[in-house]
């Protein structure tokens, strides 16, 4: 007998399906909502072709009682707003009428920097959701029961959960002398993280995902998932052999998660486990920090044909400063393992427009791919670039972002000098993104209303303001009040440290 909800929540992922349902972070949020006996949770993705409408019944956003955006790269909240305008929905929580949707988003770009988006969302939440969501559903039931009568008292009601944040009830822009702490799971054995549904139109096509760690034990200064991803947690080995013979049943594709998978003490043995019961493994989001031979004979064995290297910067000196300690000759090394290994494509990560980046270090990129193309002629190369960003919360929070000129004239360098080797696949991020996606990581309460009028001219104005220039170390930022156990005297001492060496 189907059941009557209580709730009804449409959850949003503000792309289109295949990237949506190869998210695990929102793979997981929906099973929790699913999961809750009074709650019908409907699915959104971002389309230009119709009016947004449910996966699940075509019904419109306007229909549920909540709209819960995930929101993994602050760009696509422009798709989000899109999609409201598109339902007749008002953009800012002041303006919609009693009775609207209660609107809350989470996801790791707001929870770095939740001001951006503090006029646009009744509720932001910060951190994981897994052990927090319920206690949230069961006030927003209590409260609906009401009719929302009381909107202030609820939002009272849901502050006191951890890691919930109503911007509404602090108005100050600065949150002078508040703190939210951001929610982290302890153990990742509860409620491993997997597919909830296996889809043959997601881009990881019919693939079971598995995340084995959350966390990063390197901590390169630039990365936004190293310094707020919390601990480093593994799953328990014979928790993930169990979920996996589960995923299995459903299809024979098996994709493992995680930031630190080289540092999974029995990765071998789940993988030994999964092919002996027929699965192809890939895994998704792999970064080698060394030549870990016994890791390649894992890969090997796993059927992957392809490894991913994030050496970030083309020289050891600008390598080190940044806090991504690799050699060349470990990467070489990975390189000669990889083919001895039988794989035959590498993915490199590089970043340009780097805090100490000198002429050298970029070409320190060509000459090094040149060298490496020459020595491994059986691999195939693809080298993906992208614009450094500085984020919230990392040691490099205050330096500033190149301009785009001069991102412009390095990306071109890089590309010529790159395609100048032959062989070698070049892909790269987008400039005019990287630029809108540093204005929201930085931005403040009114960034986005700003974004949404600006002429070509004032928009040059708003890079000055919050993305241009280098902050002094007194400086205040919108995402102080986000307490995530970061300290930032701390985060700034590591970065004048860098300074000094530079
Ligand atoms: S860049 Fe990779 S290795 Fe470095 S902290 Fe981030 S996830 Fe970890």
């Amino acid at each position: 007998m189907a059941r009557k909800a209580k709730l009804s929540c449409a959850f949003i992922y503000p792309e289109d399906y295949s990237l949506g349902m190869s998210n695990l972070g929102f793979q997981v949020v929906y099973d929790l909502l699913d999961s809750h006996p009074d709650v019908k949770v409907e699915r959104f993705f971002f389309s230009r072709e119709c009016k947004p409408k449910s996966l699940e019944t075509h019904r419109s956003l306007k229909e549920f009682d909540l709209i819960a955006l995930s929101l993994s790269f602050e760009p696509d909240f422009f798709k989000f707003i899109e999609m409201l305008k598109a339902s007749d929905i008002p953009l800012f929580s002041s303006e919609r009428p009693a009775g609207s949707p209660m609107l809350i988003g989470g996801g790791i770009a707001l929870s770095a920097n939740p001001e951006p988006y503090a006029k646009f969302l009744d509720i932001i939440f910060l951190g994981e959701a897994e052990e927090v969501i319920y206690p949230f559903l069961e006030t927003l039931l209590q409260f609906k029961r009401k009719r929302w009568e009381i909107r202030e008292k609820f939002f009272e009601k849901v502050v006191s959960i951890p890691g919930f944040y109503v911007p509404s009830l602090n108005p100050r822009a600065k949150n002078v002398g508040m703190r939210i702490k951001k929610v982290e799971v302890k153990s990742l054995d509860k409620r491993p993280a997997c597919s909830a549904i296996i889809s043959g139109e997601a881009s990881f096509k019919n693939v079971f995902l598995l995340e084995l760690n959350r966390g990063c034990p390197w901590k390169c200064l630039f990365c936004l998932i190293g310094w707020t991803g919390g601990k480093t947690r593994f799953l328990k080995k014979e928790i993930a052999i169990k979920k996996i013979e589960e995923g299995l049943r459903f299809t024979p594709r098996l994709g493992l998660v995680g930031t630190a998978l080289t540092s999974y003490n029995g990765v071998g043995e789940i993988v030994d486990s999964a092919m002996a019961k027929g699965a192809r493994i890939s895994f998704s989001s792999l970064r080698l920090n060394s030549g870990d031979s016994q890791f390649l004979e894992t890969l090997k064995k796993s059927g992957q044909k392809m490894v991913t290297i994030a050496p970030e910067a083309g020289s050891e000196r600008l390598r080190f400063l940044l806090g991504k300690e690799i050699k060349n000759s470990q990467i070489e090394n990975t390189l000669r393992l990889s083919c001895e290994a039988g794989l035959s494509r590498i993915k490199l990560y590089f970043m340009y427009g780097l805090p100490w980046e000198r002429e050298e270090d970029i070409d320190a990129v060509i000459s090094f791919i040149c060298s490496a193309r020459k020595k491994f002629r059986r691999l195939k190369f693809i080298v993906s670039l992208s614009p450094f960003v500085p984020k919230p919360w990392t040691p490099l929070q205050w330096v500033p972002m190149e301009r785009e000129d001069v991102l412009k004239d390095k990306l071109s360098y890089l590309k010529k000098g790159l395609f100048s080797i032959g062989g070698v696949r070049v892909t790269a991020e987008s400039i005019r993104r990287a630029l809108m996606e540093a204005l929201l990581s930085r931005g403040d309460r009114g960034i986005i209303e700003h974004m949404l009028v600006v002429s070509h001219k004032e928009l040059q104005g708003l890079r000055e303001q919050y993305i241009y220039r280098e902050r002094r170390e007194s400086e205040s930022f919108p995402w102080d009040f986000v307490d995530n156990g970061l300290d930032k005297k701390e985060l700034y001492k590591l970065y004048e440290n860098r300074f000094a060496l530079a």
